[in-house]
């Protein structure tokens, strides 16, 4: 763990397995309750120190933080493929994308803006000041276990508030290293502290402290409802990056081989573990049987291997309960009348016999009361389906309470108007499917989450304060009001 600027050991510890090889990778120190106090209160203090320095000087850090992450691209990558298993290419994309959250929240420091306000009273000026919230509580996954932390922490510190970081346990090495170029660059001590250990033991203490201000979350929606409901006790402010469940719709005159390809990257990327991961995918009738022969021409071709492997394009699964899950929601679609055209099995020979893998995998014949389309697929699975009309598949795309990235595929310039203002979703890919950028906010509408990070994402760190002063005015003849 790391607390107020030092690396201390601890007595327990936990083994990160490569889920590619099922190796032990590296070893790590677990914590509790009383170490996660320590963390809060060395966060407090640097608090006190950090809000108060000008932002122009906590960007200049973040800028280092940034550039220190380009100069270890490699190395980053590497752990990132070691810790959870997505392909060295995606794990490298991962990293550049870490930096430039470093690189915009930089900028961003420094345009937190405050306003004035025109007072109905003639003796009263009205004024708007942004503070920073205070200690910030993040809790972040295992699959992006750099990007995820690069998204909270930077917009955080960038606003003056210091952290208490509670990576994944499955995938804390990444946090470990980000810590590492922290600390190297010369962040003061407690601005940033981790620790690593039981989930509900750390969030719990963290949800107690009032010193925690907010909490910011990315994780399933089951997890998220539950620290809602136990933020309440302290009343804290929340961020929420929840699951999702992405429509893929494609239109008659959508353009095959772009469709196909979106379908393809935004599908099996990251071995189908991403929240935007195309879900359910709709295509219309006169397109469909086009469509899917490509698809599946493409699927066939996709290559499965350890995320080192030159060329794998499908990583493991992060465990085998993950791939114990996939296979659940094949079998139930299989069960219930879907034709599996490719995959459909875990692989357990050969090179992949201690690795957590699963075949890419396409369905068709899916229908309405299988279970792959209401809860959310994080695996290579791609079930495809037939709509007639845009208003049909609107209305199917929506049905979900999950509400967080949609993608569409068409030439109609109206339809596209149409399809932004009527789905349902926090993000909308038209012919595009990875809208996701830093200048831009992410996050999710209905049960996929609160708050956006990315974008004006600085402003989910600071809290609005309203200030009126009361002052002698003169009338034109030089009385006092
Ligand atoms: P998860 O099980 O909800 O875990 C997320 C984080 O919460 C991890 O650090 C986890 O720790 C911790 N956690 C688990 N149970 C907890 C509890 N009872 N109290 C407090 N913390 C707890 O989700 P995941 O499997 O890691 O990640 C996949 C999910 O994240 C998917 O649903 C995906 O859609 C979502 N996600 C959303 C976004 C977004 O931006 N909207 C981005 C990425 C992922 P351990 O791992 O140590 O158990």
């Amino acid at each position: 763990m790391f607390i107020n600027g030092d690396w201390i050991e601890t007595k327990q510890t936990l083994d990160v397995r490569n889920p590619g090889s099922g190796e032990v990778y590296r070893t790590v120190g677990l914590v509790g309750k009383e170490e996660t106090l320590m963390a809060i209160d060395a966060a407090e203090t640097a608090f006190a120190m950090w809000s108060k320095r000008p932002a122009v000087e906590r960007a200049q850090f973040l800028e280092r933080v940034a550039v220190s992450i380009e100069e270890r691209k490699e190395m980053l990558a590497q752990v990132i493929c070691s810790e959870m298993g997505k392909p060295i290419a995606n794990a490298r994309g991962e990293v550049a994308k870490s930096a430039t959250f470093f690189k915009w929240f930089a900028e961003e420091a420094r345009r937190v803006y405050g306003e004035t306000i025109p007072s109905a009273e003639a003796g009263k000026r009205l004024h708007v000041i942004k503070q920073p919230l205070g200690v910030v509580g993040a809790i972040t996954p295992w699959n992006f276990p750099l990007s995820m932390i690069a998204r909270k922490l930077a917009p955080a510190l960038a606003a003056g508030c210091t952290v208490v970081l509670r990576p994944s346990s499955q995938a804390p090495c990444s946090a470990i290293e980000l810590l590492k170029i922290i600390a190297e660059v010369g962040v003061p001590k407690g601005v940033v502290n981790l620790i690593i250990g039981p989930a509900s033991e750390l969030s719990n203490t963290m949800m107690e402290s009032r010193t925690i201000k907010k909490i910011s979350f990315t994780g399933s929606t089951e997890v998220g409802k539950k620290l809602i409901r136990d933020s309440a006790q302290t009343v804290k402010r929340l961020s929420m990056e929840l699951g999702g469940h992405a429509p893929f719709i494609v239109f008659n005159d959508a353009d095959l081989e772009l469709a196909v390809k979106g379908a393809l990257t935004i599908k099996f990327n990251s071995s189908g573990q991403q929240c935007v991961c195309a879900n359910r995918i709709y295509i219309q009738d006169d397109i469909y049987d086009a469509f899917e022969t490509r698809f599946l021409e493409e699927v066939k071709a996709l290559k499965v291997g350890n995320g080192f492997e030159e060329g794998s394009r499908i990583g493991p699964l992060i465990n085998h309960d993950a791939v114990q899950k996939v296979d659940e929601q094949v079998q139930d679609a299989r069960k219930k009348g879907a034709t599996v055209k490719i995959g459909g099995r875990k692989l357990t020979e050969g090179k992949y016999a201690n690795g957590a893998y699963y075949e890419p995998t396409v369905l068709t014949d899916v229908k309405e009361g299988m279970d792959i389309l209401v809860h959310e697929t994080f695996g290579p699975v791609a079930p495809l389906m037939r709509f007639s009309t845009e208003e049909e598949v609107i209305a199917k795309a929506n049905h979900l309470e999950f509400g967080l990235a949609s993608y569409a595929y068409t030439n109609d310039l109206s339809r596209m108007y149409r399809l932004s203002e009527q789905l349902e979703y926090g993000i909308v890919g038209i012919n595009d499917p990875t809208p996701s950028t830093v200048e831009a906010p992410f996050g999710g509408l209905k049960e996929s989450g609160l708050g956006r990070e990315g974008g004006h994402g600085i402003d989910e760190y600071v809290e609005e304060k309203f200030i009126s002063v009361a002052i002698k005015v003169y009338s034109s003849d030089g009385d006092q009001q």
